[in-house]
């Protein structure tokens, strides 16, 4: 890949020259001390993203325990569900986009799911939720920041909907975690989730999540995949290992980018985050583009992705020429998903974005509009 080219896809994301060169130092055993040592500063670069992601730095949580699971946050979703109603339970799940369905789909596997649906890229009726929740659910899944769609999901009003009715409020937070605000306690957020290669900056391969103690007392391990029972992954956390082999240079990759982010300092990053998107989502709006996702009601646009709809004359089959025209421009943007293919495109600004990054990301869509 040269220098000139510009990886605007919402994950994964470009990642900094130290975060590839830590995953081309010498291999070490996964049950090393110096391994250990990885895993450490990785746990508490992620503990500090999870509790303490807000505006101010203020601390949201401290009663959980970060782990990093071998693979994709698609894995996290499953452990979680499995490990929490892995012999059947009731399962309620939000499903506005792509990633709320794959929520609700995995849940079909283990559980008896009550959909809470609205079309992708609409807001979902929090009476709906309230309606869907009873004194019998055992879990709520919701996606924070639907990527497919480029809206945010509303956290606090979910999350009190669960703890009103005891269930364990399960948060996918792959794309706002490191980028966005996340309040723990304020939302009731027992496990988050997130992946690598996304609003944390670091190669794809490994996802993490934050279990806090409500959700670790209802696990059952042996209910879940032997792979992914969290009981064991956590009491192996605790000494800083995986009760598998470790992917060793993805675990270093992901303690330098969480320090990075401690560097920047999280307040600084959400704060920027929210910067770029809006410069996005302004720099289209001027150029007379909509955005895809409609805010009416409690879900809000996206601080970390920015999903537009394309104009009527280059929707459907007209849309290839458009995205083959950014292409040639060595920009690399998405598409929609599913049955958005067509129908809008997605640009992200999690990670290291310059200002002159996100504005060339600008132009290159209108240069390639006008082809
Ligand atoms: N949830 C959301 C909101 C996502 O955006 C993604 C990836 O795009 C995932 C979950 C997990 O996907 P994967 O397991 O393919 O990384």
């Amino acid at each position: 890949m040269d220098e000139d080219f510009l990886l605007l896809n919402p994950g994964p994301v470009p990642v900094t020259d130290e975060v590839l060169q830590s995953m081309a130092e010498p291999m070490v055993s996964h049950r090393s001390a110096e391994f250990e040592a990885v895993y450490e500063r990785a746990q508490d670069g992620l503990d500090y993203v999870f509790t303490q992601s807000t505006l101010s730095g203020e601390s949201t949580a401290d009663d959980g325990t970060s782990l990093i699971l071998n693979g994709t946050a698609t894995m996290g979703m499953e452990a979680a569900v499995a490990n929490l109603v892995g012999d059947g339970g009731e399962v309620v799940s939000l499903v506005n986009g792509k990633f709320g369905r794959r929520f609700a789909r995995i849940a079909d596997r283990y559980a008896s799911v009550t959909r809470v649906e609205a079309d992708w890229g609409e807001s979902l009726s929090v009476d709906d939720v309230a309606e869907a929740v009873t004194d019998d659910t055992d879990v709520v899944t919701m996606v924070h920041n639907e990527t497919s769609t480029g809206l945010l999901n509303p956290a606090k009003e979910v999350g009190q909907i669960a703890a009103d009715h005891d269930a364990v409020f399960v948060m996918d937070g792959v794309t706002s975690i490191g980028g966005d605000e996340i309040r723990l306690d304020d939302w009731n957020v027992d496990i988050a989730i997130t992946d690598a290669q996304k609003a944390l900056a670091a190669p794809p391969g490994v996802s993490a999540m934050y279990v806090r103690e409500r959700a670790a007392e209802r696990l059952d391990g042996e209910s879940a995949p032997f792979y992914e029972d969290l009981d064991w992954h956590l009491r192996k956390a605790d000494s800083h290992q995986t009760p598998f082999t470790s992917a060793v240079p993805l675990f270093r990759a992901l303690a330098v980018a969480v320090e990075d982010i401690e560097s920047e300092g999280i307040e600084n990053r959400i704060a920027r985050h929210r910067r770029q998107s809006a410069a996005f989502r302004e720099g289209f709006h001027a150029m007379g583009l909509d955005s895809f996702p409609n805010t009416d009601g409690p879900t809000q646009f996206s601080n970390t992705l920015t999903a537009i709809a394309l104009p009527e004359e280059i929707r459907g089959d007209s849309s290839e020429k458009f995205f083959d025209a950014v292409k040639d421009r060595n920009v690399s943007i998405s598409g929609g998903q599913a049955h958005l293919g067509g129908e809008i495109f997605r640009v992200s600004n999690m990670g290291h974005l310059t200002s002159e990054q996100i504005l060339r990301g600008i132009r290159t869509v209108g240069e390639a509009m006008q082809e």
